[in-house]
C-alpha cells in the first residue's frame, strides 16, 4: 500500500549519511510512483513531487544532518496542504440545519447518514431527524429505519410517496413542528452517474436549499471516485466530501486527488460499518497516517472522549477508601473496549501497526478476564482478599479457565490496585485521565 511504498522511498534517503542530488531524485521518483499506485492522478503526483523538490532544495536538505527526516516533514506538509490544510466543519447554522447526502448507490450514504446523526446527537447535542428519500427500493427505507433504531434517532419516511422532493419538504415541516434542529436527507443513488439521478438530486437540492450538501464516496473506487465527484460537483456545487470505507487497505489516493480536482474539503471519513466508525477529517492526521507515523492525536482524543469523567471521580473515591474491587476492574475493561476495535487502536500507535501486522489481535482479548470476574460472587468481587485456593478452583471451573489464569488475574489486579493507590493525589489524577481508563 501507499505507506509501505513511501517507506521504501524514504529508505533511500535514510540509508545515506550524506545525500546527493541523485538520492533526492531517486526518492522523489519513488514518492511519485507510490502516489500513482495509490490512484493519485498523474498530473497531481507530478506537481506534488516538483513542489517537494523545490522546497527540499530551498531548505538545504542536502546539508542537514538528517536529510531523511527533513524530507519526511516536507512531504508531510505538502500532503497536508494537498488534502486541504485545515479541518473543515459542517455548517449547522440553520434551524433546522438541512444536510443533503449525495453519491452513487453503495457509496455509503445511508450508513453515513446514520453515523452523522449519531455524531451530532452524542457529540454536538443536536436533535437530528433522518429522512428516507430513496424512493426506488423499499429495502432502502427499511435500512434507514434499522439504522435510526440503532442510534435512537427518528426516521421520517413516506413509503407510498414516489416524489422525493415532496418527501423532503414534508420532512422539514415535520422537523420544524417537532423541534428537530438538524434534518439529514438520505437520497437514492445509482450504480453509475446518469441523467435521471442527477435531475432528481438537483431537484431536491433546489427545493430544500440545504445548508450543507455532502458528497459521499467509496474510497476504494480510486480514480472513478474522482470522476464521480466531478459530475456531482458540476450539478450540485456540493460543500464537502465524505470518504467512506477507509478502514480497509488505506488508499489515500482518493483523498488526495478529490480535493485537488473539485477543490472542496473532505469533511468526514467512514472507517467501518458500525455507527461509531466516523471521524472528522484532519488533513494533517491523514498525511501522518499515509506516511505511517501513526495517528496518535486521534488515538488520544478517542480515549479521552470515551472516558467518563463521572466514573473517574467515583473510582478515585473508591481507591482512596481502599474499596476498589473486581467490579470496578470490570468497568475499566468495558471502558477500554468502548474505545473501539483493538486492532484499530493498535494501528494508530506509531510503529505498532507494522510490528503487529502479522499478529492476530482479537477483539475479545478480555474475554477470559471477563469470564473469570463474572464467576466471582459479589462479595469476592468487592473484597478480593477473601479469594483463597478453594474459591480459585471454583472460579476457574465456573469460567472455563485454569487456576493459573485466575492467579494471573489476581496478580494483575493486585498490581493495579497498588499502582492506583500510589497515583492518588494531584499528579495521579491527571495521569489517570490521560490514560483514559486504560490502566
Ligand atoms: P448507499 O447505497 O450509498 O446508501 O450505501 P450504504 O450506506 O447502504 O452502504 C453500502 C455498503 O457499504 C453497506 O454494506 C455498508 O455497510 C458498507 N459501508 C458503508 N460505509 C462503510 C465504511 O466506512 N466502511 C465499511 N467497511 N463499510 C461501509
Ligand atoms: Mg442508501
Amino acid at each position: 500500500n501507499l505507506t509501505d511504498k513511501l517507506d521504501k522511498a524514504f529508505h533511500i534517503l535514510k540509508g545515506h549519511g550524506k545525500i546527493t542530488d541523485v538520492n533526492v531524485a531517486d526518492t522523489l521518483k519513488e514518492v511519485r510512483r507510490a502516489l500513482l499506485d495509490a490512484d493519485v492522478n498523474f498530473k497531481i503526483a507530478k506537481d506534488f513531487t516538483t513542489r517537494v523538490k523545490d522546497k527540499a532544495i530551498g531548505s538545504d536538505v542536502l546539508t542537514t544532518l538528517q536529510p531523511g527526516q527533513l524530507m519526511v516533514k516536507i512531504v508531510k506538509d505538502e500532503l497536508t496542504e494537498l488534502m486541504g490544510g485545515e479541518t473543515a466543519g459542517v455548517n449547522l447554522s440553520g434551524n433546522p440545519s438541512i444536510i443533503l447526502m449525495s453519491g452513487l448507490q453503495g457509496s455509503g450514504k445511508t450508513t453515513f447518514s446514520g453515523k452523522l446523526a449519531n455524531f451530532l446527537k452524542t457529540k454536538k447535542n443536536k436533535k437530528p431527524l433522518l429522512v428516507a428519500c430513496d424512493i426506488y427500493r423499499p429495502a432502502a427505507i427499511n435500512q434507514l429505519h434499522v439504522v435510526g433504531d440503532q442510534i435512537g434517532v427518528e426516521v421520517y419516511s413516506e413509503p407510498e410517496n414516489k416524489n422525493a422532493v415532496e418527501i423532503a419538504q414534508n420532512a422539514i415541516k415535520h422537523a420544524k413542528a417537532n423541534g428537530f434542529n438538524v434534518v439529514i436527507v438520505d437520497t437514492a443513488g445509482r450504480l453509475a452517474v446518469d441523467e435521471q439521478m442527477m435531475n432528481e438530486i438537483a431537484n431536491v437540492h433546489a427545493a430544500i436549499q440545504p445548508h450543507e450538501t455532502l458528497f459521499v464516496v467509496d474510497s476504494m473506487t480510486g480514480q472513478d471516485a474522482v470522476n464521480t465527484a466531478k459530475a456531482f460537483n458540476d450539478r450540485l456545487d456540493f460543500d464537502g466530501v465524505v470518504l467512506t470505507k477507509l478502514d480497509g487497505d488505506t488508499r489515500g489516493g482518493a483523498a488526495i486527488t478529490i480535493k485537488s480536482v473539485v477543490n472542496k474539503p473532505i469533511k468526514f471519513i467512514g472507517t467501518g460499518e458500525k455507527m461509531d466508525a466516523i471521524d472528522v477529517f484532519h488533513p494533517s492526521r491523514m498525511a501522518d497516517r499515509i506516511l505511517g507515523m501513526g495517528d496518535v492525536v486521534s488515538l488520544v482524543e478517542r480515549a479521552q472522549e470515551q472516558y467518563d469523567e463521572e466514573e473517574a471521580r467515583k473510582l478515585q473515591k473508591k481507591i482512596a477508601k481502599n474499596e476498589f474491587g473486581f467490579d470496578d476492574f470490570l468497568t475499566q475493561i468495558q471502558q477500554i473496549k468502548k474505545m473501539g476495535n483493538m486492532k484499530d487502536l493498535v494501528g494508530m500507535i506509531p510503529g505498532a501497526g507494522k510490528a503487529l501486522k502479522d499478529v492476530e489481535i482479537e477483539d475479545d482479548a478480555f474475554k477470559h478476564i471477563e469470564a473469570i470476574i463474572h464467576s466471582m460472587t459479589p462479595s469476592e468481587r468487592s473484597k478480593p482478599s477473601i479469594i483463597d485456593g478453594k474459591r480459585k478452583i471454583r472460579i476457574a471451573k465456573g469460567s472455563g479457565t485454569k487456576v493459573e489464569q485466575v492467579n494471573q488475574l489476581m496478580k494483575q489486579f493486585d498490581q493495579m490496585s497498588k499502582m492506583m493507590k500510589m497515583m492518588q493525589g494531584g499528579a495521579g489524577k491527571n495521569l489517570m485521565r490521560a490514560m483514559g481508563g486504560g490502566m
